[in-house]
């Protein structure tokens, strides 16, 4: 079923676990994580970027789509379609065609205007029943000024966010989207804790999950990190599975040039990824 993000990222800080967020680009990736979720009986998240949401042909398709998988393939447990790192404007679009949560990136205004606009989405969204994400502190990338680090969330500004009415905060520790550096310097579980007790008890958001060490996963969940993303590792066990498949050849064997045969493999590599993933955050068996 459809729901937002609140109650089940709640519950997951209440029972230690972490729901995982897996972002989708299309009908294959949409359908592997759904039924891995089902067969595990897990609460999911499924992410849409905005560049993934064009390339699915729009936000109503998107919603359109997952709402069909949900009703014909019986999925049960707690689904959320969330728009990952939205823009003000993104978001409202997002609201507008169906999505039960969004996530607004103001991370790169000013603190002031980050303010005023997550109040605004908050107040929409609310009266919507749609669970609202913010950011403080950008999550570090290539841009990276500071080798090995991203950046670092101020954990007065993560309190003032918090209390706009936010259902859950990406704080920067030190994560970095994509692939990290061979000289990562790890999360800041320094700042994470400040962060768990200034923003208590709002459910922490952890970004760039790919390539984090479990015991450092683990590690953030318990101190109060209920929902981490998950997106390039997908992309990678897919591509791999994919890559295997047409250099074994199989696509010139018989009908395996078949789409539904070609991407078969890849689509087994993305839910033997999310299984994994679900097992290492917890949230196996706590759908309800
Ligand atoms: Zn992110």
């Amino acid at each position: 079923m459809l729901v937002s993000a609140k109650e089940m990222l709640t519950k997951a800080k209440a029972g230690k676990y972490a729901v995982g967020q897996f972002n989708i680009n299309n009908l294959e990736w949409a359908k592997s994580i759904l039924l891995t979720a089902q067969e595990l009986n897990s609460p999911v998240i499924l992410g849409v970027s905005e560049g993934a949401g064009k390339y699915m042909c729009g936000y109503t398709t998107v919603v359109g789509m997952v709402k069909g998988m949900i009703k014909e393939l019986g999925i049960t447990v707690p689904v959320a379609i969330h728009l990952d790192h939205g823009s003000y404007e993104h978001a409202l679009k997002c609201i507008e065609a169906g999505f039960s949560s969004v996530m607004f990136d103001g991370s790169h205004y000013p603190i002031d205007e980050n303010i005023a606009k997550t109040k605004e989405l908050v107040k929409i969204a609310n009266e919507k029943g749609i669970s609202v994400e913010a950011e403080v502190g950008a999550i570090g990338g290539e841009e990276d000024g500071v080798v090995g680090n991203g950046e670092v969330a101020d954990v007065e500004e993560c309190k003032m966010i918090a209390g706009l009415g936010v259902d859950m905060l990406a704080a920067g520790i030190g994560n970095i989207h994509g692939k990290y550096p061979e000289n990562w310097a790890g999360l800041r579980f320094d700042v994470l804790e400040e962060i768990g007790k200034a923003t208590s008890p709002m459910p922490l958001v952890l970004h760039g999950g790919t390539g984090i060490p479990d015991d450092m996963i683990k590690k953030a969940i318990s101190l109060g990190v209920s929902k981490i993303n998950v997106n390039t590792e997908c992309q990678l066990s897919f591509a791999a599975a994919t890559r295997k498949y047409i250099e074994a050849e199989k696509d010139l064997q018989g009908k395996g040039f078949d789409p539904r045969k070609l991407l078969a493999p890849g689509c087994e590599a993305i839910k033997a990824t999310v299984k994994e993933k679900m097992e290492l955050f917890g949230s196996v068996g706590k759908a309800e």
